[in-house]
């Protein structure tokens, strides 16, 4: 992209509910994404490559666990700027999103709420800065969207486990320096394991060919009778409720950041409708196209004033995880339906490289499934709302 001229949407005056500090967070992500990412990412994206030198920008930004306290290295900031910090690195791409949610929300998190002093005090600081990057192994190749079935497991050694199994699909782990492995202990209870990669046994082969999310790492944990200190458990894991806390965690941030990505394509459209001249007028003077527009910025609005209110329920501690899966299932499909519109608006130069929305509406297609897919997501509310499961 030549020029990034990106004018964010914000039909309903949302600033105003924002406060100076957010405000300025935001502006600092924008301004950054702006310079950093929109001029470099089409190349990443189409050579499959990960930019690796944004790390440390992503790590002074304060992107790296914002929610955490200052004395473990994180930002000590509220819900709403991490959510705006999510909604503005994903208006640059899902791939850079998702490397700073797995980071923050996945990695950090886990440590932050389950993990030992010691531990806290070893990894957090680094793990903000971007000096040490970390991964999150959940889904393994049987159980996706049922992670309860998990076979990883480990087996007592003395003051080390063996842990064996594998994982698939994880971001960050073809150069992550130590990956949240989510295992069974002896007594077959689920349990949080730091891996550190060095470890014999160890290994993170990347997973090719996708072509979504091309510019994020995605890779497999493959472990092998692996030899672990047991100081590396999070001694306040216990169960499947310790990974899906934080798979709350980085949900709230996604329901965010489908938004950015939406906006951005919105945008991009809008200005490019104006530009465009078929029939001797602006195509943005079309009915077709104006119903498309104004469809796309009503949902945006709806989906903008949900996540400010989710961010408020969080910043009180009463956010539920069935709210934040209604947030991040609405925030997913709305981005998903508002780029496929997008693209349309701009014909034949919609799949061109020169503008962001076939990235994104690549981008999103993993967005929708990861952290609970759509359908999985619909459960979760249906469930909550009639008080009858219907997984299973
Ligand atoms: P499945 O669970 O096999 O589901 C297949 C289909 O069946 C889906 O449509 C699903 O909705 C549907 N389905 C399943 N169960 C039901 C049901 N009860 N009722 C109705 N429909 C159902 N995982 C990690 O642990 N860490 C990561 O960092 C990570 N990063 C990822 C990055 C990318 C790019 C991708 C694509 C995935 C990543 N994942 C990660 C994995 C992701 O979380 C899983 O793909 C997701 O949970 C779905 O699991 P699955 O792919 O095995 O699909």
């Amino acid at each position: 992209m030549d020029q990034d001229l990106f004018q964010s949407p914000d039909y309903f005056q949302l600033d105003e509910l924002l406060t100076e500090e957010h405000r300025m967070v935001r502006e600092a992500v924008r301004q950054w994404v702006k310079k950093e990412v929109s001029p470099v990412i089409d190349g990443y994206c189409q050579r499959a490559e990960f930019p690796s030198h944004l790390l440390p920008g992503l790590g002074s930004l304060g992107c790296f666990g914002p929610t955490i306290p200052a004395a473990y290295g994180g930002g000590g900031l509220d819900y709403i700027a991490y959510g705006l910090m999510m909604q503005e690195l994903e208006r640059g791409d899902s791939g850079i999103r998702s490397t700073a949610s797995v980071q923050g929300s996945l990695v950090m998190q886990p440590i932050f709420a389950f993990g030992s002093e010691e531990q806290k005090q070893r990894l957090l600081p680094k793990l903000a800065t971007g000096e040490m990057m970390g991964c999150f192994g959940l889904t393994e190749p049987d159980f996706g969207s049922n992670p309860a079935g998990m076979l990883t497991y480990f087996d007592d050694d003395g003051d080390h486990i063996l842990l064996n199994g594998a994982k698939m699909w994880i971001s960050n782990a073809p150069f992550a320096d130590i990956a949240v492995v989510w295992a069974r202990d002896p007594q077959h209870k689920i349990r949080g394991v730091i891996v550190e990669r060095g470890m014999e046994g160890f290994t993170t082969p990347e997973t090719k060919n996708k072509w979504s999310l091309r510019a994020s790492a995605t890779g497999e944990l493959v472990l092998d009778n692996v030899r672990i200190p047991k100081s590396n458990i999070l001694p306040g894991a216990s169960g499947l409720k310790a990974p899906l806390s934080c798979l709350s965690a980085a949900r709230y941030g996604i329901a965010w950041g489908a938004i950015g990505a939406a906006m951005d394509c919105y945008d991009t459209a809008l200005r490019y409708a104006r530009e465009r001249v078929q029939f001797g007028r602006a195509i943005a003077g079309f009915q077709l196209t104006q119903k498309k527009l104004a469809e796309m910025i009503t949902e945006i609005t709806k989906a903008q004033l949900m996540n400010w209110r989710l961010g408020v329920l969080r910043n009180e501690d009463k956010a539920t995880p069935e709210q934040i899966s209604m947030a991040k299932r609405n925030a997913c499909d709305t981005a998903v339906r508002i780029a496929r519109e997008s693209r349309q608006i701009l014909g034949a130069m919609g799949i061109s490289g020169e503008y962001p929305i076939m990235r994104h509406m690549m981008n999103l297609e993993s967005v929708i499934t990861y952290e609970g897919t759509h359908e999985v997501h619909l459960l979760i509310t249906g469930m909550d709302i009639t008080g009858l499961n219907a997984f299973s």
